[in-house]
């Protein structure tokens, strides 16, 4: 049988990304064995009843002892706090790295707090869904999605190549750029998405008269797929807007002067503009669909096994 990767695998924090990193290392024999804690009590007694890792321990000090690889899966502006607590109990040799959305908060927040001896190498798994905590996990979930590792410049080369075969184990495509590339990068094709969707549903619930009806009953025509964006955790999107705000105020700005423009060529029945606009982003969800990066399947490919009801019965003039 193939060595493990990593002898022990340490997980602190257990949702959505945790759990599935645990799954699926699991699954693909990458670690010996797995250690976890979470922040409650009640996620710790689910981590051990859904049988997630070998060990449950109680603190972050105890789950990182003798650990090889460490990962943080906790939104990122605990992250800071969680690196003072393992900082001292980290094993000579490890590699220390994390899940969070944003790279450079992380790194300002928990570097300082590491010994020399850890191999300190950042991490952002781009995947996810709308759901939390350690039963909405998967081990499929990184399969085909890509994982971005941030290394430091003087990060060792070997440990950075031995994160990639882990996650690249775990079915992820592996790519390297700095904290900030990173951040920016996100900014505009995560944060700024979730921040539009946040806003428009927000938006609607605020016109009350129509929230409870109308709104609700024709959300297909594009609304419904904002809700369930809009639906995330507002822990986690919270942290993420509050540690990249740079990046976020960059995209945002740009994103004005863009819905200025279209507001403009609606307001002079500008068609032409209206029309070559529609069709350059409809050409950018055709480059999304050919790379593998969602179905071309309608509706994204969702089953809707319940709302395949029969139709009514045929047309007949004679009634
Ligand atoms: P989640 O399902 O809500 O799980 C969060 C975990 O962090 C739980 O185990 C929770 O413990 C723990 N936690 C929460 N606040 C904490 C704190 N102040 N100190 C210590 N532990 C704390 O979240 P998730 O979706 O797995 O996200 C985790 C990280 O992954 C975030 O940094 C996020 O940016 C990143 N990420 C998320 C997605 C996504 O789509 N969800 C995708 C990529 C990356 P308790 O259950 O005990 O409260």
């Amino acid at each position: 049988m193939k060595k493990p990767l990593f002898n022990r695998l340490a997980l602190i924090g257990v949702g959505l990304i945790g759990s599935s990193i645990a799954r699926a290392a699991k699954a693909q024999g990458v670690v010996g064995s797995i250690v976890a804690t979470a922040r409650s009590a009640q996620t710790r007694k689910r981590v051990a009843e859904l049988g997630l890792a070998d060990q449950v321990v109680e603190t972050n000090a105890a789950a990182v002892e003798g650990a090889d690889l460490v990962i943080v899966s906790i939104p990122v502006g605990a992250c800071g706090a969680v690196a003072k607590e393992i900082g001292p109990h980290l094993a000579a040799g490890a590699t220390l790295s994390d899940v969070g959305s944003v790279k450079a908060s992380v790194v300002h927040d928990m570097a300082p707090h590491l010994p020399k001896n850890v191999h300190f190498i950042p991490a952002h798994p781009v995947a996810g869904t709308e759901y939390s905590g350690p039963d909405a996990g998967f081990s499929e979930l990184f399969v085909n999605r890509w994982c971005i590792l941030t290394p430091p410049d003087n990060a060792d080369k070997a440990a950075v190549e031995k994160l990639k075969a882990f996650w690249k184990a775990l079915g992820a495509n592996v790519e390297t750029m700095t904290a900030e590339h990173h951040d920016l990068v996100l900014a505009i094709t995560s944060h700024l998405p979730h921040l539009i969707a946040y806003t428009i549903v927000g938006t609607a619930d605020e016109l009350s008269e129509v929230t409870e009806s109308e709104v609700l009953q024709f959300s297909a025509g594009g609304f419904r797929d904002f809700t369930r964006i809009a639906a995330s955790d507002p822990t986690m999107w919270r942290d993420i807007f509050l540690a990249n705000k740079d990046a976020v105020l960059e995209m945002l700005g740009r994103f004005n002067e863009d819905i200025a423009s279209l507001t403009k060529a609606i307001r002079r029945g500008d068609g032409e503009a209206l029309f070559e606009h529609f069709k350059r982003t409809r050409a950018i969800r055709k480059g999304i669909v050919d790379i593998g990066q969602d179905s071309p399947a309608p509706d994204f490919g969702r089953p809707h096994p319940d709302l395949k009801l029969p139709l009514p019965k045929p047309y007949s003039s004679e009634g």
